[in-house]
């Protein structure tokens, strides 16, 4: 009973190992942003001093309080928000606009109502590959998310969840560098969401697309991520950024997932000095400094509900 319990015991002290300060390999970044900043016309300041390293084939879930800057941050890697402060560049071209190899991805799945499911797949993939072309990619992706045999159907005869999967083979198949996913499945009831976690950690894993995925849901963030960017608000910035190490395809009941996952959620709780939590103002800021030990975040005063509730 006792070896038991010391077993149990140290397990719980090893867990942390999982869980570790993000490391910037500068030779593969994709995406480097630099001390953005932006505040809004209304004097919000969404953004203060965000620095990050997103790498080649990484799939970083940017999580955080409803109001951190998440959806700004997101938009400004998308080209659709000019930052007031600080550079964004991918693949070492600074972003200035929107470009087909930034797909942005919403919780509304943005089907034409009147079109097919192929046909829709078939109309946003035509006009750079020809009809024959994209009605060959549109049957392949389909038969990715699992929707063969649904091609000839309208969105309306459609689940919620099948429609994501439309609108998730239609990014695909329009093969961008970066997918970029504003909670996506927000609107999904929890099974069709479990299931979409699981479809996009197989698809992910088949063509290590690079990711930024927004979310406010801890254990989502911990499902599908490989680096989880804690984020917290007025003014948005980064608090952690964490690498994951749990192997893919993960299980949402994995007893050390919900262990990590409950590690953040008081990490948030308790919060810290602002010294612990200090802007990440340079590239090298907190990377590789060891193991994530300390529940440190703060969730800021104002913050509208914290990280992870409803989870
Ligand atoms: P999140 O996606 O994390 O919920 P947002 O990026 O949407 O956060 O918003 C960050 C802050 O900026 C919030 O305080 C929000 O009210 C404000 N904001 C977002 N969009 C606009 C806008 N178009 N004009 C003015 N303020 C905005
Ligand atoms: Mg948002």
């Amino acid at each position: 009973m006792l070896r038991r319990l010391w077993a149990l015991a140290s397990q719980r002290l090893k867990r942390p190992h999982l869980l570790v300060p993000s490391r910037t390999r500068h030779a593969d970044t994709k995406i480097a942003v630099r001390r953005v900043a932006h505040s809004y016309e209304e004097g919000v300041e969404a953004l203060k001093n965000v620095t990050l390293d997103i790498h080649h084939g990484e799939f970083v879930c940017l999580l955080g309080p409803s109001g951190c800057g998440k959806t700004t941050l997101l938009y400004a890697l998308a080209g659709q928000v000019a930052p007031s402060g600080g550079h964004i560049s991918i693949d070492g071209e600074e972003v200035k606009g929107p470009s087909p190899d930034r797909y942005l991805m919403f919780q509304e799945p943005a089907l034409f109502p009147w079109m097919t499911v192929k046909q829709n797949l078939v109309f946003a993939l035509k006009a750079r590959h020809g009809k024959r072309k994209a009605e060959e990619l549109a049957t392949r992706y389909l038969h990715r998310v699992q929707l063969d045999g649904f091609e000839r159907l309208l969105p309306h005869q459609l689940s919620a969840g099948m429609r994501m999967r439309v609108s998730l083979a239609r990014a695909l198949a329009m093969d961008p560098a970066v997918l970029l996913m504003d909670e996506p499945f927000g609107a999904l009831d929890a099974q069709t969401r479990a299931h979409m976690h699981q479809l996009l950690q197989r698809v992910w894993m088949e063509t290590k697309k690079t990711v930024v995925f927004v979310t406010h849901d801890v254990r989502e963030a911990l499902v599908l991520g490989d680096r989880v960017v804690v984020m917290a608000a007025r003014p948005g910035r980064v608090l952690k950024d964490l690498e994951v190490r749990l192997e893919h395809p993960r299980d949402p009941d994995d007893e050390r997932l919900v262990e990590l996952s409950r590690h953040i959620r008081q990490m948030l709780e308790r919060g810290a000095q602002s010294g612990a939590n200090r802007p990440r103002d340079g590239a090298d800021d907190g990377h590789g400094k060891g193991e994530e030990r300390a529940p440190e975040a703060r969730v800021p005063p104002g913050a509208a509900h914290p990280v992870g509730a409803g989870v």
